[in-house]
C-alpha cells in the first residue's frame, strides 16, 4: 500500500508540469513514510465502518474533518455522499485531480481480521452485510495521506490539487439513475477548478509493493445485462402443455459462454462475459412462467462491446 500511495504522490508532482523537480523524490517519500502509519489506521477505521453506495455518511465525515484541518477548501454532498477538497499551491500553475472512491459492497466479511466489519447496511429493502471487498476503504485512506503529503508541501507546489472522493462507485444503487462518478460531475465536482488530468488507482490482491500502469484504459467496461425470461406454466409432468423456461435459462447460459469464448479474440479485445444469479421457480413440480437472470459483460473495446450489446 505504501508505494501505491508514494507512487500517486509522485505522480502526481510530475504531472503537475510547472512544478517539477521542486520537490525531490527522497522528501516526498520520507514524507509518506511519516503518514503511513495514519493511513494504515484510517483504512482500518474505514475497513470496520463500510457504507453502501450513497450511504456513505461517515466516511464523508471523516474525509471531509481531514482536508479541512489541512486547511483545503471543502465541498461536502456533491452527488449525494461525495466530498471535493481543493488544495491551492502557493503558485501558480495547471489543476490536477486525484479520486478515490468510498462505497463497500453487500457481502459477508469472513476474513476473521480484528478490524473486520460487523456493519449492516439496507439493499433493495432487506438488512444485509456489508463490507471493503473491493479495497475501497484503502483508496479513501491512501487519498486523505497524500492530501496531507501535499497540504505538508503546499510552498513548493505551483499548481491546484483537486481531492475527488466520489461515492457509489460499483454502480448507481438499485433505484438510482445514475452512479456516483456520473452524479458527482453533474453537480460540478469537475468545475472551478477545472482539472486538466485526473489520477486513480485501485487496489488488487496479489503482488504486494508492486505498481502496474499503462496508457489508457486500465480496467474494461462494466455492463450490467438483466434478461427476463417469460415461458408458459405447467406441471412438471406435463412440459409439452407450457414452454419451459428453465430448459430456455439453460440454453440462454450456453449461448452467452459461447459468444465470448468462441468469437471474440482473447489476444487482442480480451472479454468476459458472465451470468451470474439465476431465479425462477417455488416448486420441485411445477416450470414456472418466468425465468430472471443477471451477469456482467467486460469489455476493452467500444466496437466490441457494442456488437456484443446488439448481438
Ligand atoms: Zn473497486
Amino acid at each position: 500500500m505504501r508505494r501505491l500511495f508514494a507512487a500517486s504522490t509522485l505522480t502526481l508532482l510530475l504531472a503537475a508540469g510547472a512544478a517539477q523537480a521542486q520537490v525531490d523524490g527522497a522528501t516526498v517519500d520520507a514524507a509518506v513514510q511519516r503518514v503511513t502509519p495514519q493511513v494504515v489506521e484510517w483504512r482500518r477505521d474505514f475497513h470496520q465502518h463500510p457504507e453502501l453506495g450513497f450511504a456513505e455518511t461517515r466516511s464523508a465525515a471523516v474525509i471531509a474533518d481531514h482536508l479541512r484541518a489541512l486547511g483545503l477548501e471543502v465541498r461536502t454532498g456533491v452527488g449525494k455522499t461525495g466530498v471535493v477538497g481543493v488544495l491551492r499551491g502557493a503558485r501558480p500553475g495547471r489543476v490536477v485531480a486525484l479520486r478515490a472512491d468510498m462505497d463497500a459492497l453487500p457481502v459477508q466479511e469472513a476474513t476473521g481480521l480484528d478490524f473486520a466489519s460487523t456493519a449492516t447496511g439496507t439493499y433493495m429493502g432487506n438488512t444485509v452485510p456489508v463490507a471493503h471487498a473491493c479495497g475501497h476503504d484503502m483508496h479513501m485512506a491512501m487519498l486523505m495521506g497524500a492530501a496531507q503529503v501535499l497540504a505538508g508541501m503546499k510552498d513548493q507546489i505551483a499548481g491546484t490539487v483537486v481531492f475527488v472522493f466520489q461515492p457509489a462507485e460499483e454502480g448507481a444503487p438499485p433505484g438510482e439513475p445514475k452512479g456516483g462518478a456520473a452524479l458527482m460531475i453533474a453537480e460540478g465536482a469537475l468545475n472551478d477548478p477545472k482539472p486538466e488530468a485526473i489520477f486513480g488507482l485501485h487496489v488488487v490482491p496479489g503482488r504486494p509493493g508492486s505498481v502496474f500502469y499503462r496508457p489508457e484504459g486500465f480496467m474494461a467496461a462494466s455492463d450490467r445485462v438483466d434478461i427476463v425470461l417469460k415461458g408458459k406454466q405447467t406441471h412438471g409432468a406435463w412440459p409439452w402443455r407450457g414452454v419451459d423456461v428453465i430448459a430456455v435459462a439453460g440454453q440462454v447460459i450456453e449461448t452467452v459462454n459461447t459468444l465470448t469464448a468462441r468469437t471474440v479474440d482473447p489476444t487482442t479485445t480480451p472479454t468476459v462475459f458472465t451470468i451470474a444469479t439465476l431465479n425462477a421457480g417455488v416448486r420441485y413440480n411445477i416450470i414456472p412462467d418466468s425465468a430472471t437472470l443477471s451477469g456482467t459483460l467486460r469489455t476493452f473495446d467500444v466496437a466490441q462491446r457494442d456488437a456484443l450489446v446488439a448481438r
